[in-house]
């Protein structure tokens, strides 16, 4: 037996083994991200799986390969070895020069030559594809092909039998009559159908921050009796870019609060799981920020409660920048604002800073439920930041999803560093993991405003911080 059957008998055998076992879906297929390169002498693997809209390949597991690969930005099944969404095989021998791959600089970045795709099929139907990338030249022969496809056979398998779980249906149960259609099959390879339009809102929110997404990918089984799961908990959205879960809640506080409840015990039995509940009230607020939602059209008469009062706010900024400026010693930072709530707090930090630095804006452009589409550059900078040590400066973080796309931008840019100071962080809102160098104030769970911030364009130049008077603004809603 040749050297290389023996290592795919190796490998098969594994794989088959793990898929018998009580692993959980996502780690079987981790598993077989990660035997799959060995077994073929290549660097690395991925499974993409279709999006609900079969536009876009989203990774699920892979092994081998760099994050700064993976989160590339969208594949898009297109043109991205659209062959195999064909159900063809692609081998490709050159990726620097082949048209088929989408992402040629980065594919060399990260020294990838050759790549071979396989479709991945469940029950016929092509719902994603099974690669491999090899950092020398490689020919794939037939055996290897055969391999890839035996693999991306299983991995259908493991797909198939979390759906099963997911319907409820035990896996070993084998129904007997047979379903009149092909059963639908769970997301991320179901067009979404949303349960509530303001998902599908948040989705839209979402595809324009460029964040990618999956509606209901997965159930966790939170309760058992006699072997059988009996609650499940099937958060709507998972950001794989994130790797963090979404459970929004549209309803009544009463459900509200069973819902915290299953998010405790999924807390629990799932430590690893990483998921965050988006209330009704935050979720507008959110949307309200943009000019949407019900609470967009409400007038407020006024400011509320002061926050942070004028004194304090300057002396916070004096120990930011002292901070700073002791940080940037014998520096010349370039001081970078994302227009324009920033420009009362970026003005009076500039001045307090005791080593030399530039100034520069940018600007980007605004969600807006209608248009659609993705967040843009609509100002880059005037400076060339090639080589110099940028300081984004922010008013405030919320999500951080604006943050995470501005950061992204500016490290394309290739900086010889990048720092993040803002004066407030709205921590609990936070979806987008974004580290913050130098923070003024944390501040609660609500709509702030002054000193820069502004709702609809008013009360930028109040020298605090307040908010706005809270029955006002959820007492008048325009849907
Ligand atoms: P993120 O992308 O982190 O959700 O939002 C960041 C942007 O949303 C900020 O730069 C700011 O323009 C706006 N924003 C977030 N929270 C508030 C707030 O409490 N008040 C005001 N006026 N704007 C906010
Ligand atoms: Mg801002």
């Amino acid at each position: 037996m040749s050297k290389q059957v023996s290592s795919f008998n190796k490998a098969l055998s594994d794989m088959a083994k793990a898929i018998n076992s009580d692993l959980t879906t996502s780690e079987k297929l981790h598993l077989l991200v990660r035997l799959t390169p060995r077994a073929l002498a290549v660097r690395g693997c991925s499974l993409l799986l279709l999006d609900a809209q079969r536009k876009r390949l989203v990774h699920a597991p892979a092994h081998g390969l760099s994050e700064r690969y993976l989160r590339k930005g969208f594949v898009e099944a297109e043109r991205s070895l659209s062959e195999t969404m064909e159900g063809k095989v692609v081998k490709v021998l050159d990726a620097a020069t082949d048209p088929r791959i989408q992402f040629q600089e980065l594919a060399q970045q990260e020294h990838v030559v050759s790549v071979m795709g396989v479709p991945l099929r469940i029950k016929g139907e092509v719902v994603g594809s099974l690669r491999v990338y090899s950092r020398t030249h490689r020919d794939f022969t037939s055996s290897e092909e055969q391999f890839l496809t035996t693999v991306a056979n299983l991995a259908a398998v493991v797909l198939e039998s979390d759906r099963l779980i997911e319907t409820g249906q035990p896996p070993l149960e084998t129904k007997t009559e047979a379903a009149p259609h092909p059963v639908p099959l769970t997301s991320p390879l179901k067009p979404a159908t949303f349960a509530h339009p303001s998902e599908e809102e948040f989705a839209r929110l979402l595809d324009f921050y460029q964040i990618e997404w999956l509606y209901e990918p997965r159930s966790f089984p939170l309760h058992w009796e006699e072997g059988r799961i009996t609650e499940m908990f099937t958060p709507d959205f998972y950001l794989p870019g994130l790797d963090l879960y979404i459970e929004m809640t549209t309803l009544k506080p009463g459900l509200t609060k069973e819902k915290k409840h299953k998010m405790r015990r999924l807390r629990e039995l799932y430590p690893e799981v990483n998921v965050k509940l988006l209330a009704r009230h935050d979720y507008d607020r959110l949307l309200a920020k943009y000019g949407h939602g019900p609470l967009s059209g409400s007038k407020t008469r006024g400011v509320g409660r002061v926050l942070f009062s004028a004194a304090q706010i300057q002396r916070k900024v004096r120990q930011l920048a002292r901070e700073i400026s002791k940080d940037y010693d014998g520096q010349h930072p370039v001081l970078v604002g994302v227009m324009r709530g920033v420009f009362c707090f970026m003005a009076d930090l500039m001045r307090y800073l005791t080593v030399p630095a530039d100034v520069d804006f940018m600007a980007i452009s605004y969600y807006e439920a209608e248009k659609g589409g993705a967040v843009r550059v609509t100002k880059g900078l005037d400076i060339n930041p090639e080589g110099r040590h940028l300081l984004l400066v922010e008013d405030i973080v919320d999500t951080g999803m604006t943050l995470s796309f501005v950061l992204g931008y500016l490290k394309r840019r290739n900086p010889a560093s990048l720092a993040v100071c803002t004066l407030l962080d709205k921590k609990v809102h936070r979806l987008a993991d974004v580290h913050l160098t130098y923070v003024g104030f944390e501040t609660p769970d609500e709509f702030l405003v002054g000193y820069g911030l502004d709702y609809q364009e008013e009360y930028r130049n109040l020298p605090f911080v307040a908010l706005l008077e809270e029955e006002k603004m959820d007492a008048h809603p325009t849907a």
